[in-house]
């Protein structure tokens, strides 16, 4: 098989940028290994500047009449003191909330709007195995299909593959690490139609937890200190759901459907990224490129906006042939600040609030400065709703409509 792009990976990063490229009339496939997008355990935000930019495609009014709910301002308990953090109205934005959506929902969106490009491809139970090289070139991949294995041989591949991505690996591409202080231990609880809560984040003493409301079921974020995990499973699951209840005792009746470790996935948060994002012929992109914390909710979104730089600045010359390497450096010279400044404040909020909160101990919790500035001066809640919401230099879509009259 023989393409102008191969994309690796079916997430947000590869099938918005599968969309674009098949838009833009180029021939593109895009590999995902397992069979659907049903899986659980993803990012499930999509914030203000995705919204923009499925507006700026054309698809926002599909898009949102998909089950959601929206999310404009995020409130806490920090140590019982309630606290505002951030308020998505003060945004100079169209679309100025927070949608929360099953990323199933949003990649299965994404898929069936792309149908209609014939030079696109999405091919599923497809996995890339190695890379396949022209001497110091990655002209493409190899995959495993369930009809045997497959090369594909391609001008440019794109590694959208995550953040244990293979193709990154295959390529030698150093990865610095920065570090994280907590993991997620991630659950649902289920949710009567007449309870409603704005509490979004509660903080104690060596414990913080995040809900949301998605609808029959909350979504629970229960945050750990980094590399506690054995020892919450060593203490058993009805002290940790204990726990879990006396934060927030709305989930006193739906936390029943949390029966044994197997309905808490683990998630171990790090923050890393390539320094260098390229091999001659090879892009990495989204995760691949760096794995975000879940500070903010903003890795979903990133990897949207580095698709969508791409496209900006990759389509045109795709139409010609292979992008010089220098011209896919490009793609990281328009995203690594973005990424290195998101990254830098996640690092900011970790260290002053987060590990903070962590350690254990029984003294009472002071609500820091920065939380009580923000909760009292209504206008600052702007900054963080900014940052979370749209992030630093959002991006709007350029690449070329092939189907445009
Ligand atoms: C539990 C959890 C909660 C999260 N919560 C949030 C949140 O609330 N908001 C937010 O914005 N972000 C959140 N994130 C992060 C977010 O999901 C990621 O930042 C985002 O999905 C990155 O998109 P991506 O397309 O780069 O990679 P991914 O979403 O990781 O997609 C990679 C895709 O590549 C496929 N793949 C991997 N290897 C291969 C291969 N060899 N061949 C073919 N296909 C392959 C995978 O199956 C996957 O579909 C969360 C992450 C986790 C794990």
């Amino acid at each position: 098989m023989s393409v102008r792009c191969c994309i690796v990976g079916g997430g947000p990063a590869g099938m918005m940028l599968g969309y674009l490229l098949g838009r833009a009339g180029i021939d593109v496939v895009v590999l995902e290994k397992h069979a659907d997008f049903f899986r659980d355990f993803r990012g499930d935000t999509v914030h203000p500047s995705t919204l923009q930019v499925m507006d700026e495609l054309g698809l926002i009014d599909g898009f949102l009449e998909l089950p959601h709910q929206r999310l404009q301002v995020l409130e806490g308990l920090f140590g019982g003191t309630p606290v505002r953090i951030a308020d998505l109205r003060r945004l100079d934005a169209k679309y100025p909330f927070i949608a929360f959506m099953p990323q199933w929902d949003f990649l299965n969106f994404l898929r069936e709007s792309g149908r209609r490009f014939p030079s696109l491809e999405v091919m599923m139970s497809t996995e890339a195995v190695d890379l396949i090289r022209t001497g110091e070139t990655v002209a493409g991949v190899r995959a495993r299909t369930p009809g045997g294995p497959i090369d594909i041989e391609a001008d440019l591949t794109v590694a959208c593959d995550g953040r244990h991505s293979i193709l990154r690996e295959r390529a030698g591409l150093a990865i610095e690490e920065i570090g994280a202080p907590m993991d997620v231990l991630w659950f649902r609880a289920g949710r009567r139609s007449d309870q409603t809560e704005n509490v979004f984040a509660r903080v104690e003493q060596g414990k913080m937890m995040i809900t949301f409301d998605r609808g029959d079921y909350w979504q629970c974020a229960y945050v750990i200190a980094k590399g506690q995990y054995d020892a919450v499973k060593a203490r058993g699951l009805q002290p940790l759901l204990d726990d879990v209840v006396r934060m927030a005792p709305i989930l006193t009746s739906g936390i029943s459907d949390v029966t044994s470790f197997d309905d808490v996935k683990l998630l171990t948060v790090a923050i890393n990224r390539l320094t260098r994002w390229t091999r001659p012929g090879l892009l990495c992109i989204g995760d691949a490129a760096h794995a975000m914390s879940p500070v903010g909710g903003v890795g979903v979104n990133l990897a949207v906006q580095d698709a969508v730089a791409s496209a900006n600045l990759l389509a045109e010359k795709l139409r010609r042939g292979r992008p010089s390497e220098d011209e896919l450096g490009a793609v990281r010279r328009r995203r690594e600040f973005p990424v290195k400044m998101t990254q830098r404040m996640q690092v900011v909020v970790q260290n002053n609030i987060i590990s903070g909160a962590l350690r254990p101990g029984d003294r009472p919790l002071k609500v820091p400065l920065i939380v009580r500035l923000l909760t009292a001066v209504p206008w600052l809640q702007g900054i963080p709703a900014r940052f979370i919401g749209l992030g630093v230099r959002p991006e709007h879509v350029h690449s070329p409509d092939a189907n445009a009259s």
